[in-house]
């Protein structure tokens, strides 16, 4: 037996309809913007692309439409442990819901294409490679199917960061069932994905419903990387209560599972409730973490970017990266697992030099097609300049997604704190002529020896107390010059060797600043504030 209403006895407007099983089936008063019209557009039979951020709300839009439409909503999904949460859910709002995937036995498999055949579902979820299979494409169209939702649509595209081949086959549904309705649903589509996800899925004549990718509730932070551990440490504790009772939920990204293990062991070790995740853990392991993270107040997660995906936990209160992400996508999704239920929240990052020249670094050993590798360094290129932006961070992240944001966020640390930038032109050029002239081969501290003038043994060795840009730069603060390396290889004027060698090389681009055709203004390395002064502004 079903708890939804038989649709005989509801009245007859297909919006009252609409609105009725959103109060009786999920219990919620009102639709959020878009949904409501998408909800109609659908379940009066049109395609959709629907992007909306994570949290949006983006399952109601293809779950009630299922409801509304006679015969079963068909939901293709690329994660089996997200289908699970989902038809449990669906389960105790009394909707008819099931999945298949690898998980099934045969024979509960079977049973399940059963109920599909005879129409007694209201809701099936499906992989990719499942739904794709000959002998259930068959079974489809024997079936009643009221529509396709085909959830994280970005997997179609080789720009996205989640890139399916599986889920380029699916185009195969409008050719084979073209009167039925299909839509696509996506947190993450720039431009390009999104041209991919409407040509693949042959959806060109589909309405789109693009929603606002701002996230007003989130703070974006970024600072630079002095002691990571320790700045997360102080960060967490002065602004999130962790290591008190009563301290909030949040994730922290790290690059490798070997920090995440470090980072995990050192937040317990200072009395901080904090598990690692990533995939090198046991499924057992991560299920611990994942479901310890979502029925206790007040866990840290530490985790690789294996961990968030389909976490539907609302009161995340911040996420830090103790690395940089791997492009401004990724950041966007990672942070937007803060704060889904719209109270206030933080996206922290702490960054530094040496992450520039690790993901230069990874970029030049990379072995995918030249195509590819453009691509992916415009990303990086975007990520960087995010980094080092002087400008609000929300209006460059939204704009990156191709959002206009009218003024200034006032919710940023740019915003709150504006930083002081100076005329770098000179210091830039004796860096630059310093890595040239010590030949492309050094790393950030022998580069800031030379200009300091540090006569180290293997200065001398190397001759290179003779140059002229030895001791060029004593004024400067050894933070400075590291911060003037660091802006000058996030903005691409130096770049780092294949090998790993943490080498800083000119690029290029470095020739009209070293001849003085151009100036370049930098961001002031502020000092890290002393405790009184923290306190002061407190
Ligand atoms: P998305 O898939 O876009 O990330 P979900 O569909 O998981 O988002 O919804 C995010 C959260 O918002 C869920 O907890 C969901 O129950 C809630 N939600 C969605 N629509 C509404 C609504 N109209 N009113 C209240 N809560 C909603
Ligand atoms: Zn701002």
């Amino acid at each position: 037996m079903t708890a939804v209403p038989a649709l005989s006895s509801l009245p007859q407007d297909p919006n009252i309809q609409a609105l009725n099983i959103l109060k009786t089936v999920f219990g919620y008063d009102a639709f959020r913007a878009p949904q409501g019209e998408i909800v109609q557009h659908v379940g009066g039979g049109g395609n959709a692309l629907v992007l909306m951020p994570t949290g949006g709300g983006k399952s109601l839009c293809y779950q009630i439409p299922a409801l509304l439409r006679p015969g079963v909503g068909v939901v293709v999904s690329p994660l089996i442990a997200l289908m699970k949460d989902q038809v449990d859910a669906l389960r105790e709002n009394g909707v008819r819901a099931e999945y298949l995937n690898s998980s099934l036995s045969g024979q509960d498999a079977r049973e399940v294409e059963r109920r599909l055949e005879r129409g007694d579902l209201d809701l099936l979820y499906v992989a990719p490679e499942r739904l794709l299979q000959p002998y259930m494409l068959d079974l489809l169209e024997r079936s009643p199917i009221s529509l396709f939702a085909i959830d994280e649509a970005h997997c179609v595209s080789q720009w996205g960061h989640d890139f399916r081949p599986e889920y380029q086959g699916l185009g195969v549904l409008a050719r084979r069932f073209p009167g039925i309705p299909r839509m696509a649903l996506t947190a993450t589509a720039d431009d390009r994905t999104q041209a991919d996800i409407l040509s693949v899925l042959h959806l060109g004549g589909a309405r789109q419903f693009l929603s606002s990718f701002d996230r007003p509730n989130i703070t974006y932070r970024v600072a630079h990387k002095l002691g990571p551990k320790q700045q997360l440490l102080d960060f967490i504790s002065a602004e999130h209560g962790a290591g008190r009772p009563g301290g909030d939920a949040g994730i922290v990204y790290c690059l490798s599972r070997k920090s995440v293990e470090e980072t995990a062991r050192w937040l317990v070790a200072q009395g901080v409730a904090a598990v690692p995740y990533h995939a090198g853990l046991s499924v057992r392991e991560r299920d611990d973490a994942q479901t310890r993270f979502i029925r206790e107040e007040g866990l840290i997660v530490v985790a690789t970017v294996a961990f968030g995906m389909g976490i539907d936990k609302p009161n995340v209160r911040f996420v830090a990266h103790l690395d940089l992400p791997k492009s401004l996508e990724g950041y966007y999704q990672e942070t937007g697992r803060a704060g889904r239920d719209g109270l206030p929240s933080t996206a922290w990052m702490v960054y530094g030099l040496a992450d520039v020249v690790n993901m230069r670094r990874m970029l030049a050993q990379s072995a995918a097609p030249e195509a590819v590798r453009r691509a992916e360094s415009g990303k990086l290129d975007a990520l960087l300049a995010y980094c080092e932006s002087a400008q609000c961070r929300r209006q460059m992240l939204l704009a990156y997604f191709g959002e206009e944001y009218p003024q200034a966020c006032g919710n940023c640390d740019t915003c709150l704190n504006p930083p002081d930038s100076w005329d770098a032109t000179r210091a830039a050029q004796m860096a630059l002529s310093a890595a040239i002239r010590t030949g492309n081969r050094f790393g950030a501290g022998h580069l800031i020896d030379v200009l300091h003038g540090n006569e180290t043994d293997r200065i001398r060795n190397l001759g290179h107390h003779t140059l002229p840009t030895f001791g060029v730069g004593k004024e400067t603060s050894d933070r400075q010059w590291r911060g003037v390396l660091r802006q000058l290889a996030a903005l691409g004027y130096l770049t780092t060797d294949a090998e790993g060698h943490g080498s800083l090389i000119a690029t290029p681009q470095a020739r009209a600043l070293l001849k003085g055709e151009q100036t370049l203004h930098l961001r002031s390395e502020l000092d890290p504030p002393s405790r009184e002064e923290k306190q002061e502004r407190r």
